[in-house]
């Protein structure tokens, strides 16, 4: 029906209240005497695009899996609060809706729905609950609905805190639509989004750098001030990877280390200085780690661009790569001299065509994120019946260590003993 219709037409809207461009599509599949096959509106809404994510995250983890980023209700039990946007509906009528989301474990056909969520229209829930069938991402139907022409409100609401999922919204009032998949929506999802058939180009470096964790601010720093040109493509919008606010792994010093600790000194200028791991946001200073990076005049900073492709020439050099603006889909290519993989999960090499390789068994080591701690009182927990029973000796190694932290005791932190959950 997409490809009959053949009268898309594409609005684009600046709206937004932290200034980011919001890209919303409306397509018309009808209208025109010319196309008599089209009979209604249709109109697609990415909830990335959301004009407030409420309590929701971004989460551009699985963008090569789902197709573009979506939107995650990490609320650890708790009901994340509302993510809302409003869309310009051009013609009143009753609208079928879908929305593009999954119930993420059926995969594992474990009991319960944990990802349930529900779409307000003007404050009004459909009666469909969300992300409650289908083990793969998939347009789960939500029911009619009767829209006004104008202005109409949508809400993504979490019913439980528990992961739900949303990557987009479709609305239609054509009787024959049928919502598109596979490589039909990503044609589908560029042309509602008004985006160009290429990527644009970013420029020239002699240095790419893709990850801003510690690795990557680190590199592109250390090549800046070699008077390299440096471009910094991080899917995040703070740097510091696992060392950030969001992952909240903390440096514990030990940086100015070895045979050679001035290696570390650039680490020590935007490395954390949390005083015990798990610790709250503020100690993990994701302001720092940008002012560092921002402070070089020859790094071009590209925070929100999840690369997802690179190109080689015929001895499988890289050239270039490509990466996606994570909220409005915008491609753009970086070409270079070098590159640098800071990914952490070597995901530069891959798409290059590098030998890799995925171990299906015993990947579950030692961690310090297993972290608990004792309470006098039984605290409430929402009952998880999807949720594996495991005991304190079903994680390797959580014992309590002393692990004393190396240098050269030139460092502000460099022979401070501490104690940790194993990690040495
Ligand atoms: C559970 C756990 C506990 C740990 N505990 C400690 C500890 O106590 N002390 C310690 O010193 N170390 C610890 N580590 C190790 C430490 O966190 C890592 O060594 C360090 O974070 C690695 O830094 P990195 O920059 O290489 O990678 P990361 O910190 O993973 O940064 C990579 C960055 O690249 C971004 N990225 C990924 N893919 C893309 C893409 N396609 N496009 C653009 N950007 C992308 C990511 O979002 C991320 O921001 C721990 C690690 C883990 C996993």
């Amino acid at each position: 029906m997409l490809e009959r219709c053949g009268c898309w037409l594409g609005r684009n809207f600046l709206t937004g209240v932290d200034g980011f461009m919001k890209r919303f599509l409306l397509a018309t599949a009808c209208l025109l005497a010319a196309a008599p096959l089209c009979r209604g509106e249709t109109l697609f809404v990415e909830a990335e695009t959301f004009e407030d994510i409420g309590g929701w995250s971004l989460d551009t983890a699985f963008t090569q899996i789902v197709g573009s980023p979506y939107l995650l209700a990490h609320g650890l039990g708790k009901p994340c609060a509302d993510a809302t946007t409003t869309i310009d509906v051009p013609a009143a009528g009753k609208y079928r809706v879908w929305a593009r989301t999954k119930d993420w474990v059926a995969h594992w056909k474990a009991p319960g729905t944990p990802g349930r969520f529900q779409v307000l229209v003007d404050g009004k829930p459909l009666t469909t609950e969300f992300g409650t069938v289908g083990a793969d991402w998939h347009w789960q139907p939500g029911g009619e609905v009767e829209l006004p022409a104008g202005k109409v409100k949508l809400a993504l609401h979490d019913l439980t805190g528990f992961d739900g999922r949303c990557d987009a919204i479709l609305l239609s009032s054509d009787a024959g639509f049928q919502p598109p998949t596979g490589k039909a929506l990503a044609t589908a999802r560029k042309k509602w989004l008004g985006l160009p058939d290429q990527p644009e180009v970013a420029g020239e470096y002699d240095l790419v750098v893709v990850g801003g964790g510690y690795a990557g601010i680190a590199t592109a720093v250390s090549a800046a001030r070699q008077s390299l040109k440096v471009a910094l493509v991080q899917d995040r919008f703070v740097l510091g990877g696992n060392g950030s606010s969001e992952v909240r792994v903390w440096a514990q010093g030990g940086t100015l280390r070895g045979k050679y600790p001035h290696l570390g000194e650039i680490v020590e200028e935007f490395a954390d200085h949390a005083p015990d791991s798990p610790a709250a946001a503020e100690h993990f200073a994701d302001a720092r780690k940008e002012a560092v990076v921002r402070r070089e005049k020859n790094i071009s900073l590209f925070l929100g661009h999840f690369a997802q492709a690179a190109e080689t020439d015929a001895e499988g050099k890289i050239t270039s790569v490509t990466a996606l603006e994570v909220r409005t889909g915008r491609e753009r290519v970086f070409r270079g001299k070098l590159f640098c993989d800071c990914t952490g999960h070597g995901v530069v090499g891959a798409l290059a065509g590098a030998a890799y390789r995925i171990e299906p068994q015993g990947r579950m080591g030692m961690s310090n994120m297993w972290y608990w701690q004792h309470e006098a009182e039984p605290q409430d927990w929402p009952a998880t019946p999807w949720a594996l029973d495991l005991e304190v000796g079903d994680f390797p190694n959580t014992v309590k260590s002393r692990s004393k932290i190396g240098g050269n005791g030139s460092g502000n932190r460099a022979s401070t003993r501490i104690q940790s959950t194993s990690w040495s």
